[in-house]
């Protein structure tokens, strides 16, 4: 499966969960189940703008982006990761409200059944989606999905705890339902808040053009293993999605002919581009 059948993947799982949603709404009229609803309206948002931003990125470059447009992922993971900070910001805020109102959960049968199948569904997405570690969108997206997967299990856990405890003591379940909610929000809330932080740093950091000292040393050793190279400098690379673009100056031998420079340079050139994937342009010294 490659990335663009991934994003298709969770675009689908997206459709089968607002399926399940809508189909409990319209039965039981459930609340709960209409705010699951507009959740994965935003979550339709999401898996759209991640398999636009996959189809965008995988195109070859044009007139217009003569260096591809591979940042068009990392654009997608700026934009997922937001959006799971979004998605935390919403159960906390939902958790204090009902804290505020004191209002235990209220358990049903029907609901936990729909939980229990968009579990499994995410369950499915996101161990697809964790595969590509490399894209930016897809990384995000695997980050909201398991995010969701959390708030889906903190019902199941209310349920189970309204269960169990409701036949013991009603009273000690709307004592401690309330406290049970917001402790669950706060830890899921923290996790994820902190994570889609992490993922929307490294988005941003990549769409400054980015460049690893690791990756400026492993051209520096490409560029000087080749034949006719005596020195390498003003080593530029920068990151975008997959992929690196790079600039280098090499010194050869004085006295060459412009043939003989060329023909070194385009051996750096296509040795450089053989591990950085993108444009490659080499500038060519006599030593100094
Ligand atoms: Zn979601
Ligand atoms: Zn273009």
């Amino acid at each position: 499966m490659d990335e663009l059948r991934a994003a298709l993947t969770s675009a689908g799982s997206t459709a089968a969960v607002m399926a399940i949603y809508a189909f409990v709404w319209l039965i039981t009229g459930s609340l709960a189940a209409l705010a699951e609803l507009a959740h994965t309206l935003v979550d339709a948002i999401a898996v759209t703008v991640t398999v636009f931003a996959v189809k965008t990125s995988r195109k070859p470059p044009d007139v217009e982006h003569p260096y591809g447009h591979y940042k068009a992922d990392t654009l997608g993971g700026l934009f997922g990761s937001v959006i799971v900070l979004i998605a935390a910001a919403l159960i906390a805020y939902e958790a204090v409200e009902r804290l505020l109102a004191w209002e235990p959960f209220t358990p049903d049968l029907f609901a936990a059944v729909a939980v229990v199948a968009a579990i499994a569904i995410d369950l499915n997405r996101v161990s697809i989606l964790r595969r590509f570690k490399r894209s930016k969108a897809l990384s995000a997206d695997a980050l909201h999905f398991t995010t969701d997967i959390f708030a889906s299990a903190a019902v199941l856990v209310d349920f189970v705890i309204a269960m169990a405890l409701a036949s013991i003591s009603y009273s000690l379940f709307r004592e401690i339902s309330p406290l049970v909610d917001v402790a669950m929000a706060a830890a899921i809330t923290a996790i994820f808040a902190s994570l889609s932080f992490r993922l929307l740093k490294a988005s941003a950091i990549e769409l400054l053009d980015y460049s690893p000292p690791d990756v400026v040393q492993e051209v520096e050793k490409v560029a000087r293993g080749i034949n006719g190279v005596v020195g390498v400098k003003d080593i530029r690379v920068r990151k975008a999605g997959e992929i690196y673009h790079g600039e280098l100056t090499i010194e050869v031998p004085r006295g060459l002919s412009v043939e003989e420079a060329h023909e070194i340079a385009d051996e750096v050139e296509k040795r450089v581009k053989e591990m950085l994937g993108g444009v490659v342009t080499v500038h060519v010294e006599p030593t100094s």
